[in-house]
Parts: structure tokens; C-alpha cells; sequence
């Protein structure tokens, strides 16, 4: 079954006002209109709104880097994702710096999940092991408990559910994962999802590598079978490093 990849860019807590806006406007320069893959942006919070308006028409997506469950209440500081559904289409939920930096549990991030897809955004679920875990060989072991607690209560996936493998040893750390590495644990992914659900659900669930992705892995990665497409953070930052993931992984996908 073919599934179309997706790449996004996580631009974490960078770029000023005027930064984001030059960076929207060369990546839709870029990109509008690029097929076989899905692009989505994800900015900071502050400048959701000017992403969405910059990409509004074009083929690129925007998308929230983090979500509160709560709908509504006193909750300083913190943004719902009804709230989010006004500018952004996708959510990333459970990034590593959310669980690791922000201390964030399993049971936290499933509630992020749930409030997402309620409000009728596309998750971005990350997960991934730490260096000791790997070390260990615990990495399917950690992969299966973040997958199945952040499932609990959904009954089903929708059709392109995306999960972003990042191993956090490899986040902005420039050690990426070798493809074959990614691939293995982006295949484990899959098979936990097959036992949780069926093979339907596994087959066309997207499962993004994520981890010092840039122009010059891009395409090796995303000619592994089970690797459809990349979550970016450094190299999102720039219009060509970024692009040319974009354009890769459009390719390794193509006929
Ligand atoms: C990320 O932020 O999800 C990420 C993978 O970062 P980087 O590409 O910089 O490793």
C-alpha cells in the first residue's frame, strides 16, 4: 500500500518575528506544489498565525509543536487544541524535549493525543529511546510502552496517523541513526501498531524518522521501507537544507 511520506520541520524555540516570516515565505517559494510528500511547518507558537497566513493556499501545512488537553479553564500560559485548530492542521505530541526537558509522562502525553484528535488535528506522536536505553537493548521495549500508553482509550487510528521515531540520542546531536538502525526500530514501530490494531491500521500508519536529518542523509533514509518521511529540526531552519529533505524524501518515494 502506498503511503505518502511526510516531512516537518520543527523549528523549536527559534527564529524572531521577522526571521520566521522570510524563512515562510522562501519555503512556499520553494515548495508550493511539490508532490509525493506532505510538508508540514511547525513554528513557534507566537508566530502560528503568520505561518498560517503565509502558507494559506499553498500545499504547505502548519503545525503546533505543542498542545494542552484541557479545553478551557485556569491554565496560564497553556494553548487547547481547540484552540490550535483556528491556525494549525498537526500537532506534534510527545517530542522528546517535552518528555525529557518538561518531565512529561506517558499518561500526559496520551491525554495530548486524545485532545487532538478530538479537535480533528493530525498528531505528530514522537517517540524514541535514550542512549542508555539503547545501549541496554530496551529500545523495542521503551518504543512499546510510550506507543501502547499513548493509545490508551483510542479504539482506533485515523487513516494517516503519523508517529516520528526519534531516537534522543540523535536529536540536534548531528549522530544520526544509520538507515539501517532507523529502519529497524521505524519496522517496530509498525509491528507494535499491527498487535495494538490490525494490519490495516499498521500498513498505512506514516512513521517518520527524526534525528539530525539533513540534505545529505535525507534520501538514504527515506528509501527504507518503513521510513516515511522525516521529523527536521536544525536543518528546517534554512530554506535550501530543508527543502532539499523535502524534495529527497518526494523522490525516494516516487515511481
Ligand atoms: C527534532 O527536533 O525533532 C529533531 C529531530 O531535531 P534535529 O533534526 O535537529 O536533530
Amino acid at each position: 500500500m502506498a503511503r505518502t511520506p511526510i516531512v516537518g520541520g520543527n523549528w523549536k524555540l527559534n527564529t524572531t518575528r521577522s526571521e520566521a516570516r522570510a524563512l515562510l515565505e522562501g519555503l512556499r517559494e520553494e515548495l508550493d506544489g511539490l508532490t509525493g510528500v506532505e510538508v508540514v511547518i511547525c513554528p513557534p507558537a507566537a508566530w502560528l498565525g503568520d505561518a498560517a497566513d503565509a502558507l494559506a493556499g499553498s500545499t504547505l501545512t502548519v503545525g503546533a509543536q505543542n498542545v494542552y488537553w484541557e479545553p478551557g479553564g485556569a491554565f496560564t500560559g497553556e494553548q487547547s487544541a481547540a484552540l490550535l485548530a483556528g491556525t494549525a492542521s498537526h500537532v506534534i505530541v510527545g517530542h522528546s524535549e517535552r518528555r525529557h526537558v518538561f518531565g512529561e509522562s506517558d499518561e500526559e502525553t496520551a491525554s495530548k493525543l486524545r485532545s487532538v484528535l478530538d479537535a480533528g488535528l493530525q498528531p505528530i506522536l514522537a517517540v524514541g529511546e535514550l542512549q542508555e536505553e539503547r545501549e541496554a537493548q530496551w529500545t523495542a521495549a521503551v518504543l512499546r510502552r510510550q506507543l501502547i500508553a499513548a493509545f490508551a482509550g483510542l479504539d482506533a487510528l485515523p487513516p494517516g496517523f503519523v508517529v516520528a521515531y526519534e531516537p534522543v540520542w540523535a536529536i540536534g546531536t548531528g549522530l544520526t541513526a544509520t538507515p539501517e538502525i532507523a529502519q529497524e526500530a521505524c519496522a517496530t514501530v509498525r509491528s507494535i501498531i499491527e498487535q495494538r490494531y490490525d494490519a490495516p491500521t499498521a500498513e498505512a500508519v506514516r512513521v517518520q524518522y527524526g534525528g539530525s536529518v539533513n540534505a545529505e542523509n535525507a534520501a538514504e533514509l527515506a528509501r527504507r521501507p518503513d521510513i516515511d518521511g522525516a521529523l527536521v529540526g536544525g536543518a528546517s531552519l534554512q530554506v535550501d537544507s530543508f527543502a532539499a529533505v523535502c524534495r529527497a524524501v518526494a523522490e525516494a518515494a516516487g515511481p
